[in-house]
């Protein structure tokens, strides 16, 4: 019998950083922008993964870390570049919108992310397959 092949972290989350899927890096699996599919129509992994409902909180965690660093790290970035030529209200509404917008652009990463560090440290088991 032939193991199956197993994908390494690094790409595991080169497909999640292209919108495809993790196990196989097929592409078709999100309906919309924000909507992930069930599973995958290729290879069939279901992604919501065996603890019901709640399994994406860590999504939800890597995206607050990663839009909320992102909001603060490009006004530190403007602060240091421009100086006193740029008001603390213009770097104070830059972040604002930057706090706001990040989660929502982020938000499909960061559940692929999730995914494919639960696949690394958990592997595809019966009942994954959709
Ligand atoms: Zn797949």
């Amino acid at each position: 019998m032939i193991a199956p092949v197993r994908p390494t972290l690094g790409t595991l989350v080169r497909r999640a950083l292209l919108r495809r899927c993790p196990r196989c890096g097929a592409g078709g699996i999100w309906q919309s922008y924000l909507r992930m599919k069930h599973a995958c129509p290729t290879c069939g992994q279901v992604f919501e993964r065996g603890e019901s409902h709640d399994f994406f909180i860590g999504a939800y965690l890597i995206n607050l870390v990663v839009a909320e660093l992102a909001a603060v790290l490009v006004a530190a970035a403007m602060w240091i570049t421009l100086g006193s030529r740029v008001s603390f209200n213009v770097l104070w509404g830059a972040s604002m919108v930057l706090a706001v917008v990040m989660p929502v652009i982020f938000y499909p990463f960061s559940r692929e992310l999730w995914l494919a560090f639960d696949l690394h440290f958990r592997p595809t088991e019966a009942g994954d397959m959709g």
